[in-house]
Formats: C-alpha cells, sequence, structure tokens
C-alpha cells in the first residue's frame, strides 16, 4: 500500500432480542405482516409516554461485561433529532453524553497473533421504521413500514484501532459471534438485525494524526465491508496522491457496480441537537444487578477455543471450526462425553456433518443425526464391523432416515466382511478374471495392488475388511 496505512473504526447496531419494544408492549418479530406490531407509543403519537423495557438493559449489560467494558452505574436517554419519514416522533430516543458502557475491547485473531480492538462506548436506542420503494409500475410510491419502530438496538463503537479490512471483518465475526453466544441478537445481516457503518480513513504510515475519515453504509455481509473497504482505501489514496484533499463525507456500497458513491455530507453530533430526553427518568444500574447478570454469562467463544485445544488436544483448526456456532460447540462435546476420540468426533463433524447441514442449509438444532447416533457409528468402526467407508454411507442414510446406526447396518446387510474363507473366495475370483494384470505385477508393475484391493471392494460392495483383505491379497499375489 505504497507508504499508505488505513485507520478504520466500525460503528454495529445490534438488534436485541427482547420479545417486546424497548418502550412499549409491543412484539418485535422479523416478519409480521406491515404494521401489525405497532401502538401509539411507537408510532409516535402526541401525548404518549414511553417506559422503558429492563430486559433490553439487561442484554446490553450482558454485551458490556463479555466485551470487557465498564458499565456507567447512572445513564440516561437522550433525544437525537433529525426528520425523516420512518421515525414518526422527528427524533430518535437514544444515549449520548451517558451511554450503557465504555471502554472495553475485544480480542481478534490474524492467524495466529493476538490484537485487541477498543470499544469506545456501548449505548441503547430504538430502532426506526422501514421505507419500502415500489420497484414496479408504482416505482414513485413509497410505504412505511412501522413494526422495526422502536426494537432495541444497541449501538457499539469501536476505538479507531483496525488497520486493515481482512482486520475488520475478523472483528465483526468475533463481535458477532460473542452475541450469539450471549443469545442477545440473531446476528442475522440480511434481515438487518447486525448492521455495520465503517469508518475508514488513511494516512502515511508513521503519522500520528487521523486522516479525514469516510463513512460507509450499506453493508450487509461481511464480504460487503471487506469489499467496500478495500475499494475506499484504494480511493482514499488516489486522491491524495493527486494532490487532493478527502471530504468527511457518508457514501454508500453499490452491490452491482462495486463501487462506493457519495450519499450525503456527514453530519456532526451537534446537528442532532441532542438533549436528555425529559419523558424518562435516568437509569440507576445497581452493582448487585451487575453481579447477577455477570453469573449468566455463559462460556465465550475465544475461552471455549482455547479449552477446545488444551482439553481435547485439537488443532487450531478444528478448534475454529467447531465453536463457530453455540449449537456445533455443544454437539461435539455432547459427542466427546459419550467416545473418548475427540479428533475423529470432529472429523466426522467437520467432514460428513457440516455437509450435510450446509447443502441444505440447515441448522445444527434442526440436525437428524444426534451426537448418540453419531457416537454409535463410529463405535461400529472401531469394532471392525463396518469400514470406514461404508460408515460414510450409513452416516448420510442416518441423516436422511434419522435411523440408528445399528439398525441401519442391519437392515441393509452392511456388516463387513472379515470371514477369511469368504474373502479368500473373493480375492482369488478376482486375480482370475485380470491374470494378465497378475502377471504384470510379478514382473514388477507393484501399485497395481491397490487396482487389486478396489477390485475387491468393488466385488464386495466396499464391505470387504481391508485389513484381512490386504493380508490375503499379499499372500496370494506372492504364489
Ligand atoms: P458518528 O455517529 O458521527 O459516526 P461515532 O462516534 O458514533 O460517530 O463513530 C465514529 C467512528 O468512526 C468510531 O468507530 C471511530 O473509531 C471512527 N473514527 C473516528 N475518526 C476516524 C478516522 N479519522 N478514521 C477512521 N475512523 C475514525
Ligand atoms: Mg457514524
Ligand atoms: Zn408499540
Amino acid at each position: 500500500m505504497k507508504g499508505y496505512e488505513a485507520v478504520i473504526g466500525l460503528e454495529v447496531h445490534a438488534q436485541l432480542l427482547t420479545k417486546s419494544k424497548i418502550f412499549c408492549g409491543c412484539a418485535t418479530n422479523f416478519g409480521s405482516k406491515p404494521n401489525r406490531n405497532t401502538c401509539p407509543i411507537c408510532l409516535g403519537m402526541p401525548g404518549t409516554l414511553p417506559t422503558f423495557n429492563k430486559s433490553a438493559l439487561e442484554f446490553a449489560i450482558k454485551v458490556a461485561i463479555a466485551t470487557n467494558c465498564k458499565i456507567t452505574q447512572f445513564g440516561q436517554f437522550a433525544r437525537k433529532n433529525y426528520f425523516y419519514p420512518d421515525l414518526p416522533k422527528g427524533y430518535q430516543i437514544s444515549q449520548y453524553e451517558l451511554p450503557v458502557a465504555k471502554d472495553g475491547w475485544i480480542e481478534i485473531f490474524d492467524k495466529d497473533s493476538k490484537k485487541r480492538i477498543g470499544l469506545t462506548r456501548i449505548h441503547l436506542e430504538e430502532d426506526a421504521g422501514k421505507l419500502l420503494h415500489d420497484q414496479g409500475e408504482r416505482s414513485n410510491v413509497s410505504y412505511i413500514d412501522f413494526n422495526r419502530t422502536g426494537v432495541p438496538l444497541i449501538e457499539i463503537v469501536s476505538e479507531p484501532d483496525i488497520r486493515n479490512p481482512e482486520e475488520a471483518s475478523q472483528y465483526l465475526q468475533t463481535l458477532r459471534l460473542i452475541l450469539l453466544y450471549l443469545e442477545v441478537c440473531d446476528g442475522n445481516m440480511e434481515e438487518g438485525s447486525f448492521r455495520c457503518d465503517a469508518n475508514v480513513s488513511v494516512r502515511l504510515k508513521g503519522e500520528k494524526i487521523l486522516g479525514t475519515r469516510v463513512e460507509l453504509k450499506n453493508l450487509n455481509s461481511f464480504r460487503f465491508v471487506q469489499k467496500a473497504l478495500e475499494y475506499e482505501i484504494d480511493r482514499q489514496i488516489k486522491v491524495l496522491e493527486g494532490r487532493d484533499t478527502i471530504i468527511q463525507e457518508t457514501r454508500l456500497w453499490d452491490t452491482t457496480e462495486d463501487i462506493t458513491i457519495s450519499m450525503r455530507g456527514k453530519e456532526e453530533a451537534h446537528d442532532y441537537r441532542y438533549f436528555p430526553d425529559p419523558d424518562l427518568v435516568p437509569i440507576v444500574i445497581e452493582k448487585k444487578w451487575i453481579e447477577k447478570i455477570n453469573r449468566s454469562i455463559p462460556e465465550l467463544p475465544l475461552a471455549k477455543r482455547a479449552r477446545f485445544i488444551d482439553e481435547y488436544n485439537l488443532p487450531l483448526y478444528d478448534a475454529e471450526i467447531l465453536i463457530s456456532s453455540k449449537e456445533l460447540s455443544d454437539f461435539f462435546e455432547a459427542c466427546a462425553g459419550l467416545y473418548n476420540k475427540p479428533k475423529i468426533i470432529s472429523n466426522w463433524i467437520m467432514g460428513e456433518l457440516l455437509r450435510e447441514l450446509n447443502r441444505e442449509h440447515r441448522k445444527v438444532s434442526e440436525c437428524p443425526v444426534t451426537p448418540l447416533m453419531l457416537t454409535s457409528l463410529l463405535e461400529l468402526i472401531d469394532k471392525g464391523l463396518i469400514s470406514t467407508n461404508i460408515a460414510k454411507t450409513v452416516f448420510s442414510q442416518m441423516y436422511n432416515t434419522g435411523k440408528p446406526p445399528v439398525e441401519i447396518v442391519k437392515d441393509r446387510g452392511l456388516t463387513q466382511i472379515t470371514d477369511k474363507e469368504e474373502l479368500e473366495k473373493i480375492v482369488i475370483q478376482v486375480l482370475d478374471k485380470n491374470t494378465d494384470k497378475v502377471l504384470e505385477f510379478k514382473k514388477g508393475k507393484e501399485k497395481l495392488f491397490g487396482f487389486f484391493m478396489g477390485q475387491i471392494m468393488k466385488a464386495t460392495s466396499g464391505k470387504a475388511n481391508p485389513g484381512i483383505a490386504k493380508e490375503i491379497l499379499t499372500e496370494k499375489l506372492k504364489n
């Protein structure tokens, strides 16, 4: 990057999975008919009063604890004033000078090296509604859906500690996983329950002062975040090289052209005329409550990853995949409790299990194969009743039918052939059919051994015990 370095700070908006909205009793679920989840409060009718949902605060505190933040004991809501059609009150209830939490950090991994990314603040606010622009004949018509209005959000603002697009993506994935483990957000980027604005500037390496930043919006996948940042860093360097200046502005990522385009000049905080919301009493967070919430925090992804490497002797690669969802890590541990060969379990989960699940975009919770089914299958291999190859067939049948492996093996006659006499007959048949190849083998073409083994497996539909078959074949080829 020719003497330049990028400086990136991310703002993440995460919708909290509370049952009701942040200041009224309306439901928060995604996908209801437009404007069904509304009432006079979230529609911003004059004379209504907000009541704060304590669960939203509890969720925010969980996140604050998990990201090493200082929790402020005194919080306050503020009105952020601006006009937008999806904001019926003309202001958004947010937090300004007194957010829930400040000064935290999370650790990200770039290959093997750790790096801390600082968190400036976490605050609570209400989400706005959604505008739907008709694409068809009535392209001049816009609709407003207020279902999202008042859904609780936390905004998590990072320090400008991120130095490249890969780190930005790492940071987002780590943060998202923490929220998923805490079960406070569903992390769905396409549905917008986990959204990111990226702030980026460039400067000459060694320079202490930050360059002028541009804010990027409309980044609804990790890939877009990375691509938009790559493009924007490049653009800014070109502007500076051309002795021009960067304008502080908000730009949109255009997914069809793969470029960023200017959307509007960047507003400053004072443009919003923030002031404490007189309708809501200040929040006092008691230490005791924080301690109680602290006790409910589950083991977090990074800790779990370290434990998997340590306790089960797994490679980093395996641990990384297994902790990539809480359900998957639970599945692994349930198996490990039943069967004492963690690496083998991990191979089957990363291979067969994830392949089947990914093919149908199924979640682990919808997996028809239970930990007990998988470990019984592995035991069948251990006992020499089926080969690894047959086990793969059994696995896919288990997955499709939900039947236990023993039953499948019995019903389909898949038990391994270990009977020496029976195998001998098959070996002789194979050799008799391929007398020319036997001659070649005897003349020194030893790699034909694999061919003979293949033929034996074919003749037995893969059921020959490979060890015994190999022994007999070696024996026969000597004579
Ligand atoms: P705003 O709401 O105006 O965007 P915030 O304080 O919510 O302001 O967010 C600012 C974000 O921009 C933070 O993540 C911060 O780290 C980042 N940031 C600030 N200055 C720069 C800069 N010069 N270059 C890159 N990122 C920056
Ligand atoms: Mg911003
Ligand atoms: Zn409501």
